[in-house]
C-alpha cells in the first residue's frame, strides 16, 4: 500500500485544491467525471479528460471481457454518442472500428471524450434462456432512486498503448455512500473521488452506491466490510454480517489462520424474487466480491448466500495469490486464456466443499451427498475434452464451462487424496497452495506451461504423470480408486457414493488426514 500511495501523491500534486494550475505530470492520467444524480433514461453521461498522445491517431477501447469472466461480453455495445473533442471543444473525427473500439483521427489535438452508457441490467430479474442474464455481476445498474451497481469496465475505457493512472469523480445523489474495496472518498458535499494506479486496478474494485447499510467484521488481521442494498429492507447488513462470520472464520482456519489480504469487501445486492426462486451471481475480485442475489425474502437467504460467498471468498487464494501471466497482464481488448481453470475455479470449488467437512460445518453423509451430486451432474458434460484444452478454448465452448465446478472440483479431490497418500498424510491441496503462494504471490505470475513441472518439483515425481493423464489428456478421473482409499465406495454405473462400514487401518488413516475424521 505504501509505495502506491506515495506514487499517487507524486502524480497528483494538489489535484483537488488547485484545479486551475495542474502540474504538467498530472495531465498524464485519465480524469473521469460521472454524474450519478441525473442518469438520462437509464443512461449514464460520461466525460473523460485523456492523457496527451504523440500518435497521429489513437484507438479508444472498451473491454471485450474482464478477469474472472469466461465469455465475450463486449462492453462497447452499451456505449453510444461517443464524441472526441479538441482543445477548443471542436469535435474530432471518430470512426467506430468494431463493437469495442473507436479510432480517433488528429489525436494530438484530443483532450476529452464524452459518451453515453446504457444500464447493462435494467432490473435484477433473471429470465431463463434470456441472452445476457448471465454475468450481471460484471455489469452495471443505474437506479437513481435506489442503488447504483458500478463495474468500471462498463463505463470506463482506455486509449490503446496509453496505460496511465485513473481518477474518477462521481457526483453522488444526496445521502448516498459508495462501498468498495477502493472506496470513493468525499471531496466535498456532492463529489466523491476514486484513484487507481491502472485500468486493471480500477476494474478490480466495483462500487455499490446506495443509502448506507454496512457492517464490519474483524477476521484475525483482516477487516471485512459487508455492504448491502436490498430492495425490500434497510439496516439488514449487521444481520447478514453475523450470519457470514462463522463461515468466514472457518475459511480463515482452513487457510492456516491468516488471510492473504488486510481488508476485504462483500458488496451484496438483493432483489425479492418469486416464492421458491433462488438466483445468485457473484464475481470475485482481489479484495472484494460483488454478489447479486434474488430470493423470496432476506431471512431465508442463509445457506444460499453462504454457499456463494464461500466460493468467491476463496478466490483470494487463487487467482489473487497464484495466477498465470494471462491474468497478471490481462488484455482487455483481446483476452487470451490460461490453461489452468482447473486451478482457479476447480480448486476454489473443491476448497468450498472440503472446508465444510474439514471444519465440521457438515456431517460425513452431507459431504458425501454433495460429492455425489457433482459426480452425477458431471455426466451431462463432454468428459473426453481435456480440462486444460477447455480452459484455453473457454470462449468457444461456453456450454462446457460449468464442468470446472464439477469435474474440476472432483479432479482436485483426487489430487488432494493422492498427495496425502504420497506424503503419509502431511501434504494435501491446502499445503500445496501455501507452497505455491510462497513461490508466486500477488505480483509474480507463473508461465502457463511451467506450472505442472513446478508443482511436480514442489511435491512428488509421480505427480507429473497424474496431471498429464487427468488434465492434459482428459482420461476418466480415477474416482472409484481414489474414494476407495478413504473408505468410500463409488458405483460408476449409477454415480452413487456410499460410506464403507468397515475400514482398514490404512483407509482410516488416510481419511483422517483428508477430512480430519
Ligand atoms: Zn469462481
Amino acid at each position: 500500500m505504501q509505495p502506491y500511495l506515495a506514487l499517487l501523491t507524486l502524480l497528483l500534486p494538489g489535484a483537488c485544491t488547485t484545479p486551475h494550475t495542474p502540474a504538467a505530470t498530472s495531465k498524464a492520467i485519465y480524469r473521469y467525471r460521472v454524474n450519478l444524480r441525473r442518469p438520462d433514461h437509464d443512461r449514464l453521461r460520461v466525460e473523460v479528460q485523456v492523457p496527451p498522445t504523440r500518435q497521429r491517431q489513437v484507438v479508444f477501447v472498451m473491454p471485450k471481457s474482464v478477469p474472472g469472466i469466461y465469455g465475450a461480453l463486449n462492453f462497447g455495445r452499451y456505449v453510444t454518442e461517443l464524441t472526441a473533442l479538441g482543445p477548443d471543444n471542436e469535435p474530432l473525427s471518430v470512426t467506430r472500428q468494431d463493437t469495442n473500439s473507436w479510432v480517433i483521427a488528429d489525436a494530438r489535438r484530443l483532450r476529452r471524450l464524452t459518451y453515453s452508457v446504457a444500464d447493462t441490467w435494467d432490473q435484477f430479474h433473471h429470465v431463463a434462456g434470456e441472452a445476457g442474464t448471465l454475468y450481471r455481476s460484471a455489469g452495471s445498474a443505474y437506479q437513481p432512486d435506489s442503488a447504483y451497481v458500478l463495474n468500471y469496465n462498463t463505463f470506463v475505457g482506455y486509449l490503446e498503448g496509453h496505460a496511465r493512472p485513473y481518477e474518477v469523480r462521481f457526483t453522488r445523489p444526496a445521502g448516498y455512500y459508495g462501498a468498495s474495496h477502493r472506496p470513493p472518498q468525499p471531496l466535498n458535499d456532492s463529489v466523491d473521488v476514486v484513484r487507481a494506479p491502472s485500468y486493471r486496478a480500477l476494474v478490480d474494485a466495483p462500487v455499490l452506491y446506495a443509502r448506507p447499510d454496512t457492517a464490519w467484521l474483524q477476521l484475525g488481521q483482516t477487516k471485512v466490510q459487508v455492504a448491502l442494498y436490498a430492495t425490500t429492507q434497510r439496516h439488514y447488513a449487521p444481520t447478514l454480517a453475523r450470519s457470514l462470520k462463522p463461515l468466514l472464520e472457518a475459511q480463515r482456519a482452513y487457510l492456516g489462520g491468516r488471510l492473504p489480504v488486510d481488508s476485504y469487501a462483500f458488496l451484496v445486492y438483493h432483489a425479492q424474487g418469486r416464492p421458491g426462486s433462488y438466483l445468485g451471481d457473484g464475481l470475485e475480485h482481489s479484495q472484494s466480491t460483488l454478489c447479486l442475489l434474488e430470493s423470496p425474502g432476506l431471512a431465508d437467504l442463509g445457506p444460499f448466500l453462504r454457499r456463494l460467498t464461500t466460493h468467491e471468498f476463496f478466490h483470494i487464494v487463487t487467482p489473487l495469490n497464484i495466477h498465470s501471466r494471462e491474468i497478471e497482464s490481462y488484455d482487455f481488448r483481446q483476452p487470451t486464456f490460461s490453461a489452468h481453470l482447473w486451478l482457479y475455479e476447480g480448486l476454489t470449488e473443491y476448497a468450498t466443499v472440503h472446508m465444510a467437512i474439514r471444519q465440521r460445518l457438515q456431517t460425513l453423509p452431507e459431504f458425501v451427498a454433495g460429492l455425489e451430486s457433482k459426480a452425477r451432474d458431471m455426466r451431462q458434460f463432454d468428459n473426453t475434452l481435456a480440462l486444460t484444452e477447455l480452459s484455453r478454448l473457454v470462449l468457444t465452448r461456453p456450454d462446457q464451462y460449468y464442468n470446472f465446478y464439477l469435474k474440476g472440483a472432483l479432479f482436485n479431490l483426487c489430487l488432494d487424496v493422492r498427495l496425502r497418500e504420497l506424503s503419509g498424510g502431511t501434504m494435501g491441496t491446502q499445503e500445496l497452495v501455501r507452497r505455491l503462494a510462497r513461490r508466486y504471490g500477488p505480483s509474480r505470475p507463473f508461465a502457463d506451461e511451467e506450472l505442472f513441472d513446478v508443482i511436480t518439483a514442489l511435491t512428488y515425481p509421480a505427480m507429473r504423470g497424474f496431471f498429464r493423464a487427468y488434465l492434459e489428456q482428459g482420461q476418466p478421473l480415477p474416482l472409484a480408486e481414489t474414494l476407495a482409499k478413504v473408505g468410500l465406495r463409488y458405483e460408476e454405473k449409477t454415480a452413487t457414493i456410499s460410506i464403507m462400514a468397515q475400514l482398514t487401518p490404512a483407509q482410516r488413516a488416510l481419511r483422517r488426514a483428508w477430512i480430519g475424521q
